[in-house]
């Protein structure tokens, strides 16, 4: 058992269930991270074996955060980031990266892990300019993030916001209120017009038997796993404009060089997202 501080107001110190895998820490093993534990390590190798490429397609995941970052500081003009299941720090992380290029924005991150929490302090490293927040909440629980201090603080709700959603909404299935779309849809509803919306999901599109063993691995340590069609992926930018290229795997959205990985943009009404799918 690994023990670290408990969130404010807890009294308790939180275990961090180190006998279980977590996706944030099974995540750090696939990059080559020293974040994880072996049960983390033992359920990886076992996606590893269903799935060869999954460490592959993680870092163009991580590739398409920082080109999809680029692109909304650079060429969208968006200051402000608000990005939900931000996992445990992996430079460059998404405020060095817009920061290089916007060194006044505003980030807030959050994640429910409590290993992430720990590390969290990598990510509260702004510049002056700029800002950085860390919030412990549950995307599931909308009305926490949106009332949150951190949250208010940090980012003027009343200006454009990008908010990014990358490989975490494959761990909420679909339930009868209509999560997880409900929840973005409810996050989007509290931004306004020229906010941007970007997302990468795990989709069974591309290689069907591979890609379930890689998720039954998953749910063999006790992880809930939906990986969703296209069509399934795009219901989330339902009603906004998609910037180009559109939804295509992250290593074609936008590549710096020759295709490798991938995403695409939305906006609706008035509204812009980028999406990405793995
Ligand atoms: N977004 C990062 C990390 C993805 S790993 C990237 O693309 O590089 C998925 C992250 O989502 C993990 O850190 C995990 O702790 C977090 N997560 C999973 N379910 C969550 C939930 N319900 N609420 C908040 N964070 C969650």
């Amino acid at each position: 058992m690994a023990w670290i501080r408990p969130r404010a107001g807890e009294r308790k110190p939180v275990d961090l269930k180190t006998d279980q895998p977590h996706t944030a820490r099974m995540y750090d093993y696939f990059l080559g991270g020293k974040d994880n534990f072996p049960a983390d390590r033992e359920a990886g190798q076992r996606a590893m074996a269903g799935a060869p490429d999954i460490a592959r397609a993680i870092r163009a995941n991580r590739a398409f955060l920082v080109r999809a970052a680029r692109y909304l500081a650079a060429e969208a003009g968006i200051r402000q980031f608000l990005d939900i299941g931000t996992g445990i720090p992996t430079s460059p992380n998404l405020h060095e990266v817009a920061q290089a290029i916007t060194p006044d924005a505003r980030v807030v991150y959050v994640d429910n892990d409590p290993l992430v929490l720990a590390h969290a302090r990598a990510l509260l490293t702004s510049t002056p300019a700029g800002r950085t927040a860390y919030l412990d909440a549950d995307l599931r629980d909308i009305d926490a993030i949106l009332a949150a201090p951190e949250l208010r603080d940090t980012l003027d709700l009343s200006q454009p916001v990008a908010l990014s959603v990358l490989a975490i909404l494959h761990f909420l299935p679909d339930t009868e209120t209509g999560e997880p779309f409900t929840l973005v849809r409810r996050l989007l509803d509290a931004l306004p017009a020229g906010s941007c919306l970007v997302v990468s999901h795990g989709t069974p599109d591309f290689a069907p038997a591979i890609s379930e063993q890689g998720a039954a691995a998953y749910r063999a340590g006790g992880i809930a796993v939906q990986l969703r069609r296209r069509d399934e992926f795009a219901r989330f930018f339902d009603g906004l404009e998609l910037v180009d290229p559109g939804i295509v795997p992250v290593h074609r959205w936008r590549p710096d060089t020759a295709p490798a990985g991938a995403a695409g943009a939305t906006v609706v009404p008035g509204r812009t997202t980028t999406v990405a799918g793995t």
